[in-house]
């Protein structure tokens, strides 16, 4: 960290202490809580879906190392892989809706597809995915 020049110490420290407290902030901001999720997939099913999906839980997991997200349709669950974690909000938004449009249609089919196209950025956040995979590990992911 770059201090200003001629800080005394008891300065010094509040500063360091400011500066901790925002980036906390802003981290906690970028890496939303389970709760946070939750809320964001009810607002994403409300918009572009008409509420119809109503996900009980959505919630991060550390141990699905191959999708970006999952989803048991019967009890309304979605996981969200937590290497998503501190990606842009869009992209985590497009899993999201990704997943929730799994509890409506199960399949990739084309009636899945359509619906995932109301979300605006599908197209970009999947373009984003993939290159992220590739750079990662030299292959595209499923979800
Ligand atoms: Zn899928």
């Amino acid at each position: 960290m770059l201090l200003p020049a001629g800080l005394s110490t008891t300065d010094e420290e509040q500063w360091v202490r400011r500066m901790l407290d925002r980036l906390a902030a802003k981290e906690q901001r970028r890496r939303p809580s389970d709760d946070d999720l939750l809320e964001r997939a009810a607002e994403l099913s409300a918009r572009y879906l008409d509420g119809k999906a109503e996900p009980a839980s959505v919630r991060w997991v550390e141990n699905q190392l191959h999708r970006w997200g999952s989803c048991t349709p019967d009890q309304g669950t979605i996981r969200l892989s937590a290497r998503l974690r501190g990606m842009p909000a869009w992209v985590v938004d497009y899993v999201i809706m990704h997943e929730l449009v799994h509890l409506l249609v199960p399949s990739h089919g084309p009636r899945f597809w359509a619906l995932v196209e109301r979300y605006p950025r599908a197209e970009r956040a999947r373009g984003f995915l993939e290159g992220f995979s590739m750079a990662a590990n030299g292959s595209p992911e499923e979800c």
